[in-house]
């Protein structure tokens, strides 16, 4: 064999299960036919949060006269802040490509596909591996109706030309929530068309309700309960129509509608490797796909498709192939983040994943942070603590306001961990802080109890 393990796919899982692997001291060849550090690093988590940025400058600079500032709010430079962040990605996509090259694995810039189980066809060449990773990502997917090609997806959203004076987001999970953020909070007029009552559908009722009202607090005009029907052309600009008729002329048609996973073409049906309905590589807990030396990580699995979630299967396999060091990742309490405006941090289960395995305790505060008693800026901070009422266990943390993120990521240890909620009462809170509020939050809002409810 030519290597102990060829990866394909260069993002987040792919380079660091090469990485880690190589350094383990296996022969290591990694496939990437697009751009190293994949989705993530190019055209996801990391530039949109440049863009998420960009955005709160302007914020800030209409909030500074609260504090005697006076700023004037100049245009915006849309041009400007692309190039800045191609930049940026440029340079990274750089490093991820040398920490590659560094750990001694041999790079190939080129599409990979399956000849055999064992065999594989990159760049003209064929190459033998003992043992094979998929790690391909995925990518965005637009709706099946008519005129779908008119509107973009978030790979194109990194390189529009010209910022959209008016955009029409369809869907509201991460991507149209963080976008429809991004837009407004640079000037355009959003709207968010989505099919569920309240955006963020899986996440925490008390947190979807804060973020409805945050969005519109913003400025992003809603339309909850409305599918989209067709998008047309008239000249330039797009027409959607949706929920039952109503059509909006915009600049841009976006659409936030999911993931899939990048299979096409590997071959995969031809030496055995099983797919589900929705083109996702089956695997076992230890990321094994029906062909027990073909492996697969990151979101080609579509199980949790987040990054940190992707680099630490990279890992785990790297490990327990060549590190003598055996382990799996636990897909448990695995802390997310939406980068919306404010943002949402959250962990654990949410108050209706907990009630429906017993009764809870809810602890709520909602409140206008210190700086924005001054700013008058319209935005509230919501904060909520899921316990079991039998163990006491704090099962859930779910923020929605500044810094939520941050904040979430220390109280995920805590959750991981198994704290209780008297563990949360015991520890002194940082004052004056948004955070404290996790540890001095004495009064119970409710106890949810399906059981009861159901009765
Ligand atoms: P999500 O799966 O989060 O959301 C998809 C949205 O599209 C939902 O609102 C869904 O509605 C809607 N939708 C799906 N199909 C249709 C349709 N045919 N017509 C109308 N609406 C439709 O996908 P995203 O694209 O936002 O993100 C993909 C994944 O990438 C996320 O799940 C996450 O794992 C990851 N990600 C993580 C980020 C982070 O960690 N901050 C940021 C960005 C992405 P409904 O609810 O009704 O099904």
């Amino acid at each position: 064999m030519d290597f102990d393990l060829f990866v394909i796919g260069g993002g987040s899982a792919g380079v660091r299960c090469a990485r880690i692997s190589a350094g383990h001291g296996a022969r290591v060849g990694v496939a990437e036919e697009r751009f190293w550090g994949g989705t993530c690093v190019n055209i996801g988590c990391v530039p949109k949060k440049l863009l998420v940025q960009a955005g709160e400058y302007g914020a800030w600079a209409e909030d500074a006269a609260g504090f005697g500032w006076t700023i004037e709010k100049g245009p915006h430079d849309w041009a400007k802040l692309i190039a800045a962040k191609d930049r940026e990605i440029t340079r990274l996509e750089g490093i991820y490509r040398k920490l590659l090259a560094n750990a001694g694995a041999t790079v190939f810039d080129g599409r990979a596909s399956f000849v055999d189980p064992h065999t594989i066809l990159v760049n003209g060449r064929t190459v033998t591996a003992e043992r094979i990773v998929i790690a391909t990502g995925g990518h965005p997917e637009r709706p099946e109706i008519p005129g779908a090609e008119l509107g973009i997806i978030s790979d194109d959203a990194f390189y529009l030309k010209a910022m959209p004076k008016h955009v029409a987001i369809v869907g509201s999970g991460y991507i149209a929530v963080e976008f429809a953020g991004i837009f407004r909070a640079l000037g355009a007029e959003v709207h968010l068309i989505y099919r569920q009552p309240l955006p963020l559908r899986g996440f925490d009722s008390d947190l979807r309700e804060a973020l409805a009202e945050a969005l519109a607090a913003q400025g992003i005009i809603l339309h909850p309960g409305c599918h989209p029907e067709k998008v047309e052309a008239d000249g330039d600009a797009r027409v959607l129509t949706f929920g039952g008729g109503q059509a909006l002329r915009t600049d841009l048609v976006f659409f936030a509608t999911g993931r899939k996973a990048n299979i096409r073409g590997l071959g995969l049906e031809k030496i055995g490797v099983e797919t589900n309905p929705r083109d996702a590589v089956k695997v076992n807990e230890h990321l094994e796909t029906t062909v027990p030396h073909i492996y697969a990580i990151g979101d080609v699995t579509d199980r949790v498709n987040l990054t940190p979630v992707a680099t630490a299967e990279g890992h785990a396999l790297a490990d327990t192939l060549f590190g003598d060091r055996p382990r799996s990742v636990s897909l448990h309490n695995v802390p997310s983040a939406v980068f919306s405006t404010p943002p949402i941090g959250t962990v654990g289960l949410t108050e209706e994943q907990a009630a429906a395995l017993g009764p809870v305790d809810i602890y709520l505060t909602r409140f206008t942070p210190m700086r924005h008693n001054l700013t008058g800026r319209a935005r509230k901070t919501t904060m909520k603590l899921v316990v079991d009422a039998a163990t006491q266990k704090v099962l859930g943390v779910h923020m929605l306001g500044e810094d939520a993120p941050e904040i979430v990521q220390g109280m995920a240890i805590a959750v991981v961990m198994g704290a209780t909620k008297a563990d949360f009462d015991r520890t002194i809170g940082i004052h004056p802080t948004a955070a404290e509020e996790f540890v001095t939050l004495r009064t119970r809002t409710r106890t949810t109890d399906m059981a009861k409810a159901a009765e």
